[in-house]
């Protein structure tokens, strides 16, 4: 029977059961699509990296003796469609069964659903062979639970998986080690410098714009530094442990003006693309922390692997359990525009400029600028959340919407209404000043809350508080913020709100 096995930009798994015998009457096909460029305006970085990882993909499966068809984006064949294409390979190679794998985004999901309804040879569906978890395994998990708390999620993933433990008992007897990952970043120790690939990227750039595919943000095409294949990939894990680990919990939630990347792995678009499972990831960390415990603490290994076990695994499980309703939620009928300065880079909130610009030249901003800078602002201006999901999509290498869409629209923008976050994740300017250096170098002043040279988290926290005080006076997680806002002076808080209402109506002057 001749197969034809379809393989997605995000399913480069080359450990998968698939590619463990050959089999002369399998044609596997892989396609570059205007469909998937354009759903969203992307950064240039995220299009280069997926097709360029591609590209790897298919001639490393070739290489296994695997017979492969491949779209390229400028190919004149090339329908730049999924259900197309599909139908192009069936007719061509006399196809009597088609295969696929389960797709991690919903879109695509129902995609294919419908283009197999209308299918008249034989279908199967299989698993990526990459998380940890099953699309519904975290929903049977909560099963009537009313809080969905990721603390339990995942201490019953390390106990499930045997992931550091000593028995029944987690190592070193506690769960978590989050108390001590909270350190602000003085330069008591070097970072090392990022691992960069150096790849010239100029042609593959090339036919992006000629095939008129509408880009933003910057790269540097001779000195494109994220893995695109597997072999590289595995240079990032090994980089990681051998360099960065060892501080990797300790500044986990830092940020400094000088250091883009910290102690973060930058392992995100390896993994998202599955070119490196999870649990590869988490076993070469835990087996490198054991050959080197005189020099790494388990704090820090614990700190990664909270990340990924935890965090990575509950994401989706809660994509999977809430779309599509998910992809609608506003619970806070937040509805302003995003400011242009979010693709120019142009504003005068030092935080703001460091994060925006590193995002724009970088594709990346690690976990904190996500959440506690740009979220922070959007969440705290009421942009709606649509606007805000669409440019987190389009900006990050490793934006994928069953991460992306959990982490902005609900983690960060609390658009869920509290299914990820018990509280919304806000703060001053002075979260920013204990986290950063970004404050000292500021334009604004981040003990100031309203007049000419306040700092706008100021001014803007204590107006979102106001505004938002019906919503969540019953959230007792939001009782100390709410009993401060009542403590504030009437003239004083006017005097917030004219200051709050003038930043939101012009963003990009501040
Ligand atoms: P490290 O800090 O080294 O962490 C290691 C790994 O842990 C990451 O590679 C990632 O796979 C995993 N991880 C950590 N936090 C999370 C999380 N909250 N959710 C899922 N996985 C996590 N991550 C994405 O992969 N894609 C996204 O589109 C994305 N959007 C985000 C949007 C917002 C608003 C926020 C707050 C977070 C988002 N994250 C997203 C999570 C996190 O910011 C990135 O995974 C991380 O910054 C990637 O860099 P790194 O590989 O250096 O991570
Ligand atoms: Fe950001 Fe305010 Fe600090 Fe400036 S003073 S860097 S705007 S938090």
């Amino acid at each position: 029977m001749i197969k034809l096995r379809l393989i997605l930009g995000d399913q480069l798994n080359l450990e998968h059961s698939w590619f463990q015998e050959n089999d002369d009457n399998t044609i596997y096909v892989l396609a570059e699509m205007r469909q998937e460029t354009d759903y969203v305006k992307h950064h240039i970085q995220k299009v280069v990296a997926f097709f360029l990882s591609m590209r790897n993909f298919h001639t490393a499966i070739q290489a296994l003796g695997h017979q492969a068809v491949y779209f390229k984006i400028t190919d004149a064949e090339n329908p730049q469609d999924l259900e197309k294409i599909i139908a192009v390979c069936i007719e061509k190679y006399k196809i009597e069964k088609f295969e696929y794998q389960l797709p991690d985004e919903y879109r695509l999901d129902q995609q294919l659903k419908t283009i197999c309804s209308n299918l008249k040879i034989e279908l199967e569906a299989f698993d990526t062979e990459h998380f940890y978890t099953t699309r519904h395994e975290l929903s049977d998990f909560f099963e009537g639970k009313k809080l969905l708390l990721m603390e339990n999620f995942y201490r019953n993933m390390r106990k499930k998986h045997h992931v550091l433990m000593d028995g029944s008992t987690p190592l070193g007897n506690q769960w978590n080690f989050d108390a001590d990952n909270r350190k602000k970043y003085k330069g008591e120790v070097p970072v090392p410098s990022e691992k960069n690939f150096h790849i010239n990227v100029s042609k593959i750039i090339n036919q992006i714009e000629e095939a008129g595919i509408i880009t933003f943000g910057n790269i540097d095409e001779h000195n494109f530094s994220w893995p695109t294949s597997r072999q590289q990939s595995l240079e990032v894990l090994d980089y990681f442990c051998t360099n960065l680990l060892k501080h990797f919990g300790d500044y986990e939630d830092a940020m400094h003006t000088d250091e883009k990347f910290l102690f973060h792995s930058r392992l995100s678009f390896a993994m998202n693309s599955k070119m490196l499972s999870p649990k590869e990831v988490i076993e070469t960390v835990i087996a490198f922390y054991h050959a080197n415990e005189t020099e790494i603490t388990l704090s820090q290994v614990e700190g990664f692997v909270r990340q990924i076990l935890g965090w990575r695994e509950y994401i989706r499980g809660i994509y999977w359990k809430e779309m599509p309703h998910y992809a609608q939620m506003n619970v806070l009928k937040n509805d302003n525009k995003l400011p242009n300065f979010f693709w120019t880079g142009k504003t005068k909130m030092n935080c703001m400029n460091h994060a925006i610009n590193q995002s724009l030249d970088e594709a990346y901003a690690h976990h904190i600028q996500r959440l506690m800078v740009i979220g922070n602002f959007t969440l705290l201006t009421q942009i709606n959340p649509d606007e805000v999901d669409a440019w987190y999509l389009g900006v990050y290498i490793d934006a994928i919407e069953w991460v992306e869409m959990p982490n902005t629209r609900g983690m960060s923008q609390y658009a869920d209404g509290g299914i990820i976050a018990t509280k919304p994740y806000v703060s001053s300017g002075s979260y920013i000043n204990k986290m950063s250096n970004n404050c000292s170098k500021c334009h604004y002043n981040v003990k100031e809350k309203f007049g000419e040279k306040a700092c706008p988290f100021n001014t803007l926290y204590w107006n979102f508080l106001d505004e938002k005080k019906e919503y969540f006076k019953g959230n007792q997680r939001m009782g100390m913020m709410l009993n401060l806002l009542n403590k504030l002076n009437p003239e004083e808080l006017y005097k917030i709100k004219v200051k709050a209402n003038a930043i939101i109506q012009n963003m990009d002057s501040y």
